[in-house]
Order: C-alpha cells, then sequence, then structure tokens
C-alpha cells in the first residue's frame, strides 16, 4: 500500500463496516469529508454542515457513507442534507457554521465516467471493485477533485 493512503485506512475501513461493502465511490466519499475537514481548517467540534447533491442510486450514492464517516455529518444527526443530481455531477458544500465559510468540492466528471466504465461489466467482481477502491485511495485530491 502507498504512503499517502495509510493514514485513511483506518477510516476506509469504518466506511466499509458501515455501508456493508468496500467500492471506490465510498472511498471518494471519505477522502471528500478529508478533504474537507482538512481545507476548512480550525472547525470547532460540531459546526461543520454538509450538503451533498449525488445521484441518489448507487454506486454513485455509496459516497455518502464515505463523507459521513469521515465528517461525522449525517443524516441521523441532521447535519447532512442530501439533493439529487444527474449522472455526472457530484459535489459537497461543506460550511462552517462559525464562519459562513462554504467550501465546494466537486468530483471531476472524467473520474466518474471512468469509475462508471471500469465497473461496467455485468457481475463486476467484488475483488475487482476492492482493488478500483484501494487504487482510488491512492490518487490525489487533486487529481479527483475541483475546489472552490
Ligand atoms: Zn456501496
Amino acid at each position: 500500500m502507498q504512503k499517502q493512503v495509510e493514514p485513511l485506512k483506518t477510516i476506509i475501513e469504518a466506511a466499509a463496516k458501515i455501508h456493508g461493502h468496500l467500492g471506490p465511490f465510498l472511498v471518494l466519499g471519505v477522502k471528500m469529508g478529508e478533504a474537507a475537514l482538512k481545507k476548512l481548517g480550525g472547525l470547532q467540534k460540531g459546526s461543520l454542515r454538509v450538503k451533498l447533491k449525488v445521484p441518489l442510486q448507487t454506486p454513485y450514492s455509496c459516497l455518502i457513507d464515505g463523507v459521513q464517516t469521515a465528517t461525522q455529518c449525517t443524516v441521523g444527526n441532521r447535519k447532512l442534507e442530501l439533493e439529487n443530481s444527474d449522472e455526472n455531477f457530484i459535489a459537497g458544500y461543506f460550511k462552517n457554521e462559525d464562519s459562513d465559510d462554504v467550501l465546494v468540492i466537486r468530483v471531476k466528471p472524467h473520474i466518474i465516467e471512468a469509475l462508471m466504465t471500469e465497473m461496467a461489466p455485468p457481475n463486476y467482481p467484488e475483488e475487482a471493485m476492492e482493488a478500483l477502491a484501494w487504487k482510488t485511495a491512492e490518487k490525489t485530491e487533486e487529481e479527483l477533485f475541483s475546489f472552490r
């Protein structure tokens, strides 16, 4: 496993435990949530709110559980709002309630397309899915996301 994946390993495994399986969109969610925490910086506990625009169907929606695990903003604690979107649009709106700063993190459309193409064959095996998940974990935030 590559060096940059090590710090994420524990949280990706925690996300997979909640979610029931490990896949690349779950990993995208973990990495998106971690990137938001890092870029917003100095967040007080409990002051983050998240809105996710994501197609509300698997495998896209797997991303939701990754974000929930990384940020502890969940549907249950009412700090996460979900909105359905088109297939090549996945974005998170991360708001610091204390400063009103909003960070938008969008998954680059070509990343979504590449994953969907890779997973297109029927009965795509679980081992291949997990391998693709770890391969996604190795990509940098800049490769996966655009920020504003
Ligand atoms: Zn899933």
